[in-house]
């Protein structure tokens, strides 16, 4: 695995744009390793997403999931329908859901290990408040959002987290690299100790307003494996641009 690029499209692009993003990606796709990729669409966008992607490497998946697989949840989506459209990755606790629809810490540990009894990736987002950093509970806050998350875990499954600081997502503020990289470093020491060996297998994502602009500096970091990028990846250039400054960062570093 290279840099990883993984595009969060929140809810933005239908059936039809979803389709003219990948059609634009796939024809300036050349000598891009497509493992390296992730997309998550809005959940009515997935089966066109499914068309497109099947079988292609790029990974792929929802921005949220219940973890009951049927019955009488009005409005919810299981990982069975997940899989059965053949994706392979879904996020979990983005800040998004946990600040504006109430996502608890509880929850993202059911849809982890819903997703993980299935063969999907979790793809785990945590990060702080900018109140929360302002007081110095940054650590606190991130470890125990993953320790949580992580609670029932079985250390054999496989799943990407991603650090994402709130005050970062969608304001156009960026964290500097060391801001990212003092994170990256708390986050992979938590993660060796609560899954030891296998902890070295967990790639962690920096997340909150990646732009080709300020890729190159972030991804010099040497425990930055790649980003969630949510606004610039709407733009096949920009999502292009971010992987190519990521790849030549880390050939440089
Ligand atoms: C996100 O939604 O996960 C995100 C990082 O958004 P943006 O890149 O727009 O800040």
């Amino acid at each position: 695995m290279g840099f990883i690029c993984a595009g969060n499209w929140k809810l933005n692009k239908g059936p039809k744009e979803a389709n003219e993003f990948f059609e634009d990606f796939q024809a300036k796709a050349q000598g891009l390793l497509l493992s390296d990729f992730a997309i998550y669409p809005s959940a009515f966008s997935l089966y066109t997403v499914s068309q497109e992607l099947r079988e292609k490497g790029f990974n792929w998946g929802a921005q949220n999931i219940y973890w009951e697989s049927s019955g009488a949840f009005t409005g919810e989506n299981s990982v069975e329908i997940l899989k059965e459209m053949g994706a392979t990755q879904c996020l979990v606790g983005h800040s998004e859901r946990r600040a504006l629809f109430g996502e608890t810490n509880e929850q993202t540990a059911q849809k982890m290990l819903a997703l993980a009894n299935q063969g999907i990736t979790p793809v785990l987002c945590v990060g702080e408040t900018l109140q929360e950093r302002k007081s110095g509970q940054t650590n606190a806050v991130i470890t125990s959002q993953l320790r949580e998350a992580l609670k029932g875990w079985n250390a054999n499954n496989s799943f990407w987290l991603a650090y994402e600081p709130v005050w970062a997502i969608g304001t156009g503020e960026v964290a500097t690299p060391q801001q990212a990289e003092e994170a990256h470093q708390v986050l992979r020491a938590e993660l060796e100790k609560l899954l030891a060996e296998k902890s070295k297998k967990t790639p962690i994502l920096y997340g909150g307003s990646v732009k080709p602009e300020n890729a190159f500096e972030l991804a010099k970091m040497p425990n930055v494996d790649g980003f969630l990028i949510g606004g610039a990846s709407l733009k096949v250039d920009f999502f292009r641009q971010i992987y190519q400054q990521g790849t030549k960062a880390k050939q440089s570093s």
